[in-house]
């Protein structure tokens, strides 16, 4: 699984981190998202979805790899 943001999109709600904080954070220094694992393992999966579907800028991608 692929995971990509689009940080033309991102507006740092932050509704990826809380679903998914092993995967998504916001930095101290930054408004938008950081992806911290972009092929994360499969038992994040659900948690990633998750994410994707709760931004409200819809800015995450997820395709399998
Ligand atoms: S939920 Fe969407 S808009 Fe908010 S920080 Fe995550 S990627 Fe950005």
């Amino acid at each position: 699984m692929r995971v990509t943001v689009d940080l033309g999109k991102c507006l740092g709600y932050a509704n990826c981190v809380a679903d998914a904080p092993e995967v998504f954070e916001i930095p101290d220094d930054a408004m938008v998202v950081r992806v911290l694992q972009d092929d994360p393992p499969a038992e994040m999966r659900k948690a990633v979805e998750a994410a994707a579907l709760d931004c409200p800028a819809r800015a995450i991608t997820l395709v399998d790899s």
